[in-house]
C-alpha cells in the first residue's frame, strides 16, 4: 500500500530546493495536466440530465425568471436571492463530467468528495469514477489516503478545494493525468500565501486544521500557523503582545503548525489567509485584529514590514447567510406579504454551511425543515424527516398545514438545484394529488465559458 500523509505536507515542502508554486505551474508543460472547464455541449447536457448542475429549464430556471417567486395553488414559494452551488463547485462537477467524456478508455479516480453532496458523489461513483479511500484518522486526527490503486496512464480529479502538493507531485511522479478542479478562488491564496513565504511572514491562515483545503493551503505556505476564530486569533495577538507559556501555546497549536515553528521568531512577520468556506466577517474581524496588533506592536510607519494581506476572501457562504437574513426580515409585520409561514432548507446532513442556514430559521421561529432530499417528504402521509441545527433527526407529521401558505426555500453551498426541486415536487403534490410536475422550458444548452475568476 502506498498512503501519502495528508499533513506530512510541510515536511516536504520545506525542503530548501522545492518551490510548490513552481512545481505547480510546471505541471502546465507536461502534458498531463488539465485545469479549465472545456463547456462541452454533452457534458452540460449529461449534468442537466443528471439534475447535478445549475437548473435551466426547471422550476428553480422558472422561478429565477420571475423574481425568485413562484405559486403554485395556494403555496407561494419565495427562492433566497442567493442559494446553493457556489461557482467554483459547479465548475468542479462540469469538470469531472467532461473528464469521463474525455478519457472514455481509461480508469477515473478522485482524491475525494469532489463536493459534500451525496447525490453528486454517487453519480460519479455510477460513472465509473473511483474515490481514493482516506485511512482512518490516526489519534491526532491527521488522515493518510492510499493511492495504491492509482496506476501509471490513469486519470485523477483533484476537488474543488484543491489537493496538497505533495499529493500532487505523488500522482506527478505515478505520470498520471491530472484533472485540476481546485477553485481559482481557492489557488488565490495558494498564491497569497507563497508571496507572503517569499517575503519572509508566516501564513496565519484562518481555517479549520484538518480540512482538506486547509491542508493544501498549508502545503503551498512556508511557515504556517491555522487559527479557527476570533478567540484562537486573540490568543495568538495576546502572545505577540506580551509573551506567554511558549509550552502552553504549542500544545494548543500543536496540529496547526508548520514544522519547527517558533513562536518567538515566527510571529515578528505575518501575513492573513483564509480558508474560503470560513464566513467572510470573521475572516475581515480576524484580518483586523491582526493588522492593529501589529500596528499596535511595530508603530504604524512598520506596519508594511511586519503585516501583508491580499484580498482572498470568497463570499458564497456569507452570501448565502445574508440572503437568508434578507428573505427572514419580514417576520414583524403579520401583513407583509413577504413574511414567511415555514422554511425548507435543502442541504447535506453532514453540510456545515447548510446548518449555519437552518440555524438562522429556527433564530427567528420560523417552523424550518432542513432535508438533505425529496425522499424525506412522504407524500401520502404528509410527513417530513428533518434535521434540526443541533444535529436531531426528527419525523414531524401533519408539517405542511391546510390553507394559504408561504414558504421560504434556500439550500447549502454543495447542492444542485435538482434537488430544490424534487422537495418542491412534493410538496406541490401533497397539496394536490393531481399534480405531475412543473414542464420544463425549451432551453439551449450553450453556456457562458468558465474563465472569468482564472487566477493565472
Ligand atoms: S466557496 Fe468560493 S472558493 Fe470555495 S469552491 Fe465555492 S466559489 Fe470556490
Amino acid at each position: 500500500m502506498f498512503a501519502c500523509h495528508a499533513s506530512s505536507a510541510a515536511e516536504e515542502t520545506k525542503e530548501e530546493d522545492f518551490d510548490a508554486r513552481a512545481f505547480r505551474r510546471s505541471l502546465n508543460q507536461t502534458g498531463r495536466y488539465t485545469r479549465k472547464p472545456t463547456n462541452d455541449a454533452e457534458s452540460l447536457e449529461l449534468m442537466e440530465e443528471h439534475g447535478v448542475g445549475y437548473s435551466s429549464s426547471g422550476l428553480v430556471a422558472q422561478m429565477k425568471e420571475q423574481g425568485n417567486v413562484w405559486k403554485q395553488g395556494d403555496v407561494t414559494v419565495r427562492l433566497a436571492e442567493a442559494y446553493g452551488y457556489c461557482w467554483g463547485v459547479e465548475r468542479a462537477v462540469q469538470m469531472a463530467y467532461e473528464a469521463r467524456k474525455a478519457y472514455p478508455g481509461k480508469r477515473l479516480h478522485i482524491t475525494n468528495e469532489i463536493i459534500h453532496n451525496p447525490k453528486v458523489n454517487q453519480r460519479l461513483a455510477e460513472m465509473d469514477i473511483e474515490f481514493i479511500e482516506a485511512t482512518p484518522a490516526d489519534t491526532d486526527g491527521v488522515e493518510s489516503k492510499d493511492f495504491g490503486n492509482v496506476r501509471e496512464g490513469d486519470v485523477v480529479i483533484l476537488p474543488a478545494f484543491g489537493a496538497s502538493v505533495q499529493e500532487m507531485k505523488l500522482l506527478n511522479d505515478k505520470k498520471v493525468q491530472i484533472v485540476d478542479t481546485t477553485c481559482p478562488w481557492v489557488s488565490k491564496v495558494w498564491n497569497a500565501v507563497d508571496n507572503q513565504a517569499r517575503k519572509g511572514h508566516t501564513s496565519i491562515i484562518h481555517g479549520k486544521w484538518a480540512h482538506e483545503e486547509t491542508v493544501a493551503t498549508a502545503s503551498f505556505a512556508g511557515t504556517y500557523l491555522i487559527v479557527k476564530d476570533m478567540k484562537e486569533t486573540q490568543y495568538v495577538c495576546d502572545y505577540i503582545m506580551q509573551g506567554g507559556s511558549k509550552d502552553e501555546f504549542m500544545a494548543k497549536f500543536r496540529n496547526a503548525m508548520s514544522d519547527g515553528f517558533d513562536p518567538e521568531k515566527d510571529l515578528i512577520r505575518v501575513g492573513m489567509a483564509n480558508q474560503t468556506t470560513m464566513l467572510k466577517g470573521e475572516t475581515e474581524a480576524i484580518g483586523k485584529l491582526l493588522e492593529s496588533t501589529m500596528m499596535k506592536k511595530y508603530g504604524p510607519s512598520n506596519l508594511n514590514e511586519h503585516f501583508m494581506i491580499m484580498d482572498t476572501i470568497c463570499d458564497a457562504t456569507q452570501e448565502r447567510q445574508d440572503a437568508v437574513y434578507d428573505m427572514t426580515g419580514h417576520q414583524d409585520d403579520p401583513e407583509d406579504e413577504q413574511r414567511l409561514d415555514m422554511m425548507i432548507v435543502v442541504g447535506g446532513f453532514n453540510s456545515s454551511n447548510t446548518s449555519h442556514l437552518q440555524e438562522i430559521g429556527e433564530m427567528k421561529n420560523i417552523p424550518s425543515f432542513w432535508v438533505d432530499s425529496g425522499a424525506r417528504i412522504d407524500v401520502e402521509k404528509n410527513t417530513i424527516t428533518h434535521k434540526l441545527a443541533h444535529g436531531e433527526l426528527v419525523e414531524t407529521p401533519c408539517w405542511l398545514p391546510d390553507g394559504p401558505i408561504t414558504i421560504g426555500v434556500t439550500s447549502g453551498a454543495s447542492t444542485p438545484d435538482r434537488a430544490i426541486e424534487d422537495v418542491l415536487d412534493r410538496v406541490f403534490k401533497i397539496r394536490d394529488p393531481s399534480f405531475t410536475g412543473i414542464a420544463p422550458k425549451a432551453v439551449t444548452m450553450a453556456k457562458a465559458a468558465h474563465g472569468d475568476h482564472e487566477d493565472e
